[in-house]
């Protein structure tokens, strides 16, 4: 609980009292409440359990039932001591956000030893202080060093600028979670009838190690903050076609012959990327590009059974006037803007200037613009882009904490319109809450709309945000060796359904290469991003399976399955894969890469989950080697042998056991 406050520019300390009469004891809900008289502020402790597996909930609000303006100090969402014995060996496992590339490394098991001190950021860009050093996912999985891997994870349900603290210090490991007080001081203003609230946590148990926790996790994140509309479709995750191999070129005759390869392919929805509009912050279509608008093409795509679905920058203004533009020298908008910007700025082609969000009168603006993208152009998906949250702001008079301006230096260079100040984490508490409530709000209003969130690639890939949107666009770089590598990272703490990964043209000289590289992107959601139309006719029909084969097959096991890594992480030179096994169907399939290397044909993938006294099926299906039997204790032990004649192949081998009634 916070000890002080300012008030009126002066500090005042605080008591806090119990107030037992307050509080709320529910089965799953426990709210304990405190108050302090002088000022009058009353604390929520609050500890929730949503569902009847995986971790609990807790977050602490703040109300000020004053009168009076009151600036509060940090307070974290969770911090916990946890008394350890010295000599127990403890791992600390986390993984990177894809962002604009995923890094050699990804995902990181660091031995928690005597004077261990970590911490991991995550905000909406790039780690301000070092852009080698990655920004992580903000989860820990803490676990001993013993075969039983036993232990607990915890992570942040928020967007904005967060930080997971851990140490570990004679008997005692530390953790804390919650908003990033760096750059300090943090404060925030609290209104007379405010409330402050803290991002949310969990916190849970786990056994098995970072899959054993992801088994829990994945499904949690489904049960508890999925979108239960979303998950009764059972199209999601969908197939998609997206507009960007031709990239900003599109217009009304490629979307409609991509409409019609879509449906040839057997492709659900159609997604045009940037390009369809008239300018930044000019979210019209280009008259010149889509002389009838988006409306008849979206009925088009319906026509042909397909959803469809747009790329929208929404945040950002530039310099368009026509009625509509949000033009960032118009006086009722400039003040949205962090700052007043130099007279010679210009924006680049889908890429302007980020609106404070957190700005009643901009929040307001934007929602119905929203809205309006939504109703319009008759949407069945929303994609946003760009840096959605400010990361700093030079405003006196917006409702986060004013900036500390002998600290922070303006910089204009897309990606890093600020260097960080002592309000950032506060502008990003505000936007990101405003954020929410405009997503929640267009939910509301449209059931079934999808949100797909992309930040610059994979830099808003936290758990506000799965609890916000339907899918994630994981990473920026969409070669199979990235997307493989920003799947397997990111599956360890998300469900493999809301894992978006874009397929590029790439070298594809033989019907292997095109396949593998085909796959890479068809472990969690699939959205092609090539010109299909250059694609020969064996590589239409080709792809026309494997689309198919994803649909019947592989789909169910990808919504439903536990996921297990069964290979070290990608490198793209030697062999890597990924295993789903269905306890519930009695199904499972292994998706197994070949990398570069030329002598390594054969590869043994130590599978996990089954029983190891039950006979299971085996069926390659580019039939590389002939079905058999097999049991689950050779499965599990000397592993499944995968053979393959050629570098940069692929192939996919579902597992059944025979005794599961289907
Ligand atoms: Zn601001």
């Amino acid at each position: 609980m916070p000890a002080k406050v300012e008030l009126n520019q002066a500090t005042v300390p605080l008591t806090w009292q119990h107030k037992r009469e307050l509080d709320r004891k529910e089965k799953h809900h426990v709210v304990v409440v405190y108050e302090s008289l002088e000022p009058h502020l009353r604390l929520s402790w609050e500890w929730e359990a949503r569902a009847d597996f995986g971790p609990v909930e807790h977050r602490i609000t703040v109300e000020n039932l004053s009168g009076q303006e009151i600036w509060l100090p940090m307070i974290d969402s969770l911090r916990l001591d946890l008394e350890t014995p010295e000599k127990t060996e403890l791992g600390n496992f986390y993984v990177e956000k894809g962002a604009g590339t995923p890094s050699s490394q990804g995902t990181h098991l660091d031995s928690v030893v005597q004077g261990y001190h970590w911490t991991g950021t995550s905000s909406t860009y790039a780690h301000p202080a070092d852009k080698e050093a990655r920004e992580i996912i903000p989860a820990e999985f803490v676990f001993t060093a013993t075969p039983s891997q036993q232990g607990w994870y915890a992570g942040i349900e928020f967007s904005g600028r967060t930080r997971i603290m851990l140490e570990r210090s004679g008997d005692a490991v530390k953790t804390v979670l919650g908003l990033n007080p760096e750059p300090g001081p943090f404060r925030t203003r609290l209104e007379p009838g405010g409330s402050f609230q803290t991002p949310t946590v969990f916190l849970g148990a786990l056994n098995g190690g970072p899959d054993g926790a992801g088994n829990q996790l994945r499904p949690w994140v489904r049960a508890v903050l999925g979108n239960p509309l979303t998950w009764k479709d059972e199209h999601y995750p969908l197939t998609v076609n997206n507009s960007w191999g031709s990239g900003m070129q599109v217009d009304e005759p490629l979307a409609l012959r991509m409409i019609a390869e879509s449906k040839d392919l057997g492709l659900e929805m159609f997604h045009i990327d940037a390009g369809w509009f008239r300018g930044v912050g000019d979210w019209y279509p280009n008259p010149k590009k889509f002389p009838h608008g988006l409306a008849p093409i979206a009925d088009e795509a319906h026509k042909q059974g397909l959803r469809f679905g747009i790329w929208v920058d929404w945040t950002q203004a530039a310099l368009d006037t026509e009625p509509g533009a949000l033009n960032v020298r118009d006086p009722k908008v400039r003040d949205w803007m962090v700052t007043d910007l130099s007279p010679d700025w210009k924006p680049e082609a889908f890429k302007g200037q980020t609106v404070d969000l957190g700005v009643p009168a901009a929040r307001g603006y934007l929602g119905k613009e929203v809205k309006r993208i939504v109703e319009d152009y008759h949407l069945d998906m929303l994609e946003h882009d760009g840096y959605l949250v400010a990361q700093g702001c030079m405003r006196e008079d917006h409702p986060h904490a004013p900036p500390n301006r002998s600290t922070t230096k303006v910089s204009h260079d897309w990606g890093s319109q600020f260097v960080l100040s002592s309000n950032s984490t506060d502008v990003s508490y505000h936007a990101v809450r405003a954020y929410y409530d405009i997503y929640a709000q267009t939910r509301q209003e449209h059931p079934g709309l999808l949100f797909e969130i992309c930040n610059d690639g994979g830099r808003m890939v936290d758990f506000g945000s799965a609890a916000h949107g339907d899918y994630f666009s994981i990473t920026d770089t969409y070669d199979p060796l990235s997307n493989r590598r920003a799947f397997f990272d990111t599956s360890y703490v998300l469900p493999a359904a809301m894992l978006e990964s874009y397929v590029e043209k790439w070298p594809t000289p033989q019907p292997e290469n095109f396949l593998y590289m085909l796959r890479s992107g068809m472990m969690g959601w699939v959205t092609i991003m090539l010109d299909t139309t250059a694609w020969s006719e064996e590589q239409h029909e080709a792809a026309r399976q494997a689309i198919a084969l994803y649909k019947e097959k592989l789909r169910p096991l990808i919504r439903d399955a536990q996921l297990y890594h069964v290979s070290e992480r990608p490198d793209g030179v030697s062999w890597d894969g990924i295993e789903y096994w269905d306890p519930a169907r009695g199904q499972g399939v292994v998706f197994a890469f070949r990398g570069t290397v030329r002598d390594q044909a054969e590869h043994r993938f130590v599978l996990a989950g089954l029983d190891a006294a039950k006979r299971y099926h085996l069926h390659f299906q580019d039939g590389s080697a002939p079905d058999r039997f097999t049991t689950g204790g050779e499965m599990m032990g000397a592993g499944l042998t995968v053979r393959l004649l050629n570098p940069l192949s692929s192939e996919v081998i579902f597992l059944s056991d025979p005794a599961t009634p289907q």
